[in-house]
């Protein structure tokens, strides 16, 4: 089934120099980036963003993390593009996650895991219309 997700790639990443690491890595991975931009994100857009988890612990200091510098924002789309762009990504807490996915890789910690990715259709939709309009959506 052909998916879009939302992948961010998130502000540990960016002040690494490695944006062109990790789209390399979605491109050998066959799937497609049809929507691009770079943006730093005001505290309470990454608070609006991450409002489900508003009643967790982390919340203020993913929100800070979010908000720190900027981050590259990216709709992918693929077949099964959600489920394949979480196992590219792997497990949130780097130190859990399988070897030569991008947060085993990149991640330093369970907060600042270099990359974001939409986790079902639901949050897929609601995250790329969160950030992108129709039009900034090439195919
Ligand atoms: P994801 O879908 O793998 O990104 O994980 P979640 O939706 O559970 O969490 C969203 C983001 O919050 C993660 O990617 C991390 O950046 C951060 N996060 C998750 N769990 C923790 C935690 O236990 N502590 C802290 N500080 N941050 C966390």
């Amino acid at each position: 089934m052909q998916q879009a997700t939302l992948a961010i790639i998130k502000p540990d990443a960016i002040k690494k120099n490695i944006i062109g690491q990790i789209v390399r890595r979605i491109e050998e991975n066959d799937l497609a980036v049809v929507a691009m931009k770079m943006v730093h994100l005001s505290r309470k857009m990454a608070e609006s963003f991450y409002y489900v988890h508003r009643e967790r612990p982390f919340f203020a200091s993913l929100t800070q993390f979010m908000s720190e510098a900027p981050v590259v924002l990216m709709v992918l789309r693929g077949e099964n593009a959600i489920s394949r762009w979480r196992d590219i990504m792997g497990a949130t807490d780097p130190a859990k996650a399988k070897e030569g996915t991008i947060r085993k890789l990149f991640g330093e910690s369970i907060e600042r895991n270099a990359v974001h990715g939409s986790d079902g259709p639901e949050s897929a939709g609601f995250e790329i219309g969160y950030f992108f309009s129709a039009v900034e959506l090439v195919r």
